[in-house]
């Protein structure tokens, strides 16, 4: 008998598998396509012949868990103790399945914000919880109020994910003083804060979970060098927790994978020593204006992208077909994959949304949004 019945393979593989077979170009799935910064493979090259490849320590190599406290200070002022309350894993995945199976137990609620990402239901299922999904407003704002309805004396968590995939949306100012409020009135509430794409926001800066000092407490942060170096391949990212948090947290992650990819670790620890990390803003935010110059002349509606690497479109005045059956069409007549957006909601709403992954050099956006525009 199946632990998780309703979970299938994920929409990112299904569909970069068929991007594949037809030859498609892949703006489904979320990675970059571009080079990786030199200076970084440089450091990879160098270190592979040093000593470097045996175990770290459980919570991570020691210069990387200083540079990652002094990465935190510099964009958030915040300071944190890395011995206790930072723990380097191998991606996000890994962060938010450990932190979920370390501190979900049988029974508890957990709210999730339905458009959501996909790896946050499978833990909360496997630990026979109950994924509780409440549904972002039509501009995909969180509902506050009826979140707070959702919460009762069984809800131990509450994630968000923030800049947002699949929309692009990020949280304001407004929405953390709801959030802080609605947290007042429920103190055993954990909050996960899913901030993978912190560095990627356009007009509008990000705020993190990190600056919020009424949520330190009872907040886990976490975040992935995947997206901020453009090597999600190396599975490599972190995760911020109070000590009394943490210490359930280690008890888990030390048998999930003890410690983390040790030459990976090495490296960025090396690399965010001369790397920008801000510049990554200005590189998605042109690659953004881009995609969306290209896509100007076409039948496809695109919503506002606040942050993030994807750009969401309507196709709802070229087609009636449900999202899947588009996006598969999408492939096999016209060479584009995408992800469909009703993927990403527990109920599958078809919406007629699409999702592109704009974060690829220009020759592809331009030959992608060629056969775009000829739909
Ligand atoms: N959270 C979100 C919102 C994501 O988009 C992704 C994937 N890119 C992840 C978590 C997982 O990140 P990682 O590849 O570092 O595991
Ligand atoms: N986060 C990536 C996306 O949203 C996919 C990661 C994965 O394939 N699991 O496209």
């Amino acid at each position: 008998m199946s632990k998780l019945p309703n979970i299938s393979t994920s929409i990112f593989t299904v569909m970069s598998k068929m991007a594949a077979e037809y030859n498609a170009i892949n703006l489904s799935q979320g990675f970059p396509n571009f080079p990786v910064d030199e200076r970084l493979t440089d450091i990879v090259t160098k270190l592979a012949k040093e000593n470097v490849h045996q175990y770290t320590p459980m919570s991570g190599f020691p210069p990387l868990l200083s540079k990652i406290t002094l990465l935190i200070k510099n964009s958030y002022q915040r300071t944190i103790q890395p011995e206790t309350e930072l723990l380097i894993t191998a991606g996000a995945t890994q962060a938010i399945f450990t932190t979920i199976t370390a501190l979900v137990k049988s029974n508890d609620d957990v709210i999730i914000l339905d458009p959501s990402y996909d790896c946050y239901e499978a833990p909360v299922l496997l630990c026979n919880a109950n994924p509780v999904r409440v549904a972002l407003n039509d501009d995909y704002t969180p509902y506050w109020e009826i979140i707070e309805k959702a919460c009762t004396s069984k809800t131990k968590m509450i994630i968000i994910n923030n800049p947002h995939n699949p929309t692009g949306k990020i949280l304001t100012e407004p929405d953390f003083e709801a959030l802080e409020i609605l947290l007042d009135k429920y103190p055993d509430i954990v909050l996960l804060s899913d901030e993978v794409y912190e560095y990627i926001t356009f007009e509008e800066k990000h705020i993190s979970a990190h600056t919020r000092e009424k949520l330190l407490n009872r907040c886990v942060m976490v975040s992935s060098f995947g997206k901020s170096f453009h090597v999600t391949g190396w599975k490599i990212g972190y995760l911020v927790a109070p000590e009394y948090l943490m210490r359930e947290i280690k008890k888990v992650h030390q048998f999930l994978v003890f410690s983390v990819n040790s030459i990976c670790q090495v490296a960025i620890s090396e690399y965010l020593d001369i790397v920008s990390i801000s510049e990554i803003r200005k590189l998605y935010q042109e690659k953004r204006d881009y995609f969306k110059l290209l896509l100007k002349d076409s039948r496809f509606k695109l919503m506002p992208c606040e942050g993030t690497y994807f750009q969401v479109v309507s196709y709802a005045a070229i087609s009636n077909e449900n999202d899947v059956d588009f996006c598969k069409r999408l492939i096999m007549e016209y060479g584009v994959a995408a992800i469909p957006i009703s993927t990403f909601y527990a109920d599958g709403k078809d919406l007629k949304l699409i999702r592109f992954c704009f974060a690829k050099d220009n020759i592809t956006l331009e030959e992608a949004a060629k056969r775009l525009c000829a739909i």
